[in-house]
């Protein structure tokens, strides 16, 4: 089972169950000081305002019975974790239960720092996903790119709090990226965000790093993904109904569909110089410029 937030939201009055003990432990032993300090390193070079950005605090963690090994409730703003997935997940992959648990905490923390706190009680926008009345958009998109940063920003946290512990991290990720199981978290879902940069770069002729960067910022920003400029883009160098196809996507098959129909696309890649004069790959490479920017201020003088 994988895990996702919320929608729509289950009512406030549910009592919902606490945490197992075992993961009790685990966060109230977690640094969410340290996950802010590394969050902030990418929100800096968004236009978010870093102030904006909440974290779910300990003791709004419960257990959870939704089926997953986590949940994000983008309406009253708490997390649920379930030990019994968890645990089986872990086990059946053969990795570290523990570190298991650290990285679905972090996913959802992502989940909660990319909520766009929309004011309207029928929308809701948790980084790319758009949840409007019963309708979902971008919803394993949006999955894939959380789940993304997650993995990078779990190997931050463990060098920076337990440096012994980087070979079972590292261990964890191999298995997460290698690992043909459908236990493995959104695991189609971060394969084809990986395609995804890599044919995007390649079509708009910028380095994958950059476009990786962009990804990441959109998710922070909550980026509209059906804007006309990205729209009129996505129609010129993608397969045809590659867009709609992503933002109805429900379920992993689709995804792995339109993996293969962008892998063979690639295969066939034929550079176009027209994209230089799309207004939209104009924008990116302005932003791409801003980020940049933000990452030379950042590096030591
Ligand atoms: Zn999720």
């Amino acid at each position: 089972m994988e895990q996702s937030f919320e929608s729509p939201p289950v009512k406030p009055e549910k009592k919902e169950k606490p945490l197992h003990p075992k993961l009790r432990e685990i966060v109230a032993e977690f640094d969410f000081s340290l996950l802010a300090d590394l969050l902030h390193e990418y929100i800096i070079k968004t236009d978010k305002n870093p102030a904006d950005i909440n974290l779910i605090p300990p003791e709004k963690f419960h257990g959870n019975d939704h089926g997953m090994a986590g949940s994000y409730d983008a309406k009253r703003h708490d997390i649920g974790l379930s030990y019994d997935h968890i645990w089986a997940l872990s086990n059946n992959l053969d990795v570290d239960t523990r570190l298991f648990a650290l990285r679905t905490l972090i996913h959802e923390e992502i989940h909660a720092a990319t909520d766009q706190k929309n004011d309207s009680p029928n929308l809701y926008q948790v980084g790319y996903d758009q949840v409007v009345g019963r309708t979902r958009l971008f919803g394993l998109w949006n999955e894939g790119v959380t789940e993304t940063l997650a993995r990078e920003i779990l190997q931050k946290y463990i060098q920076a709090t337990e440096p012994e512990s980087a070979k079972e991290v590292s261990l964890l990720l191999h298995t997460l990226e290698t690992k043909q199981s459908r236990r493995v978290p959104y695991r189609s879902e971060v394969n084809f965000v990986e395609i995804f940069i890599s044919f995007l770069a390649k079509q708009i002729g910028l380095p994958k790093d950059v476009v990786r960067g962009g990804v990441i910022r959109g998710l922070i920003e909550g980026q509209q993904m059906d804007e006309k400029e990205f729209r009129s883009l996505a129609e010129e160098i993608f397969p045809p109904d590659f867009f709609d196809d992503l933002e109805q996507a429900g379920s992993s098959l689709t995804i792995k569909r339109i993996t293969r129909e962008l892998e063979t696309k690639e295969e066939n890649y034929q550079p176009r110089s027209t994209f230089a004069t799309n207004s939209f790959v104009r924008s990116v490479k302005r932003a791409a410029e801003d980020y940049i920017h933000a990452t030379n201020r950042m590096m030591p003088i």
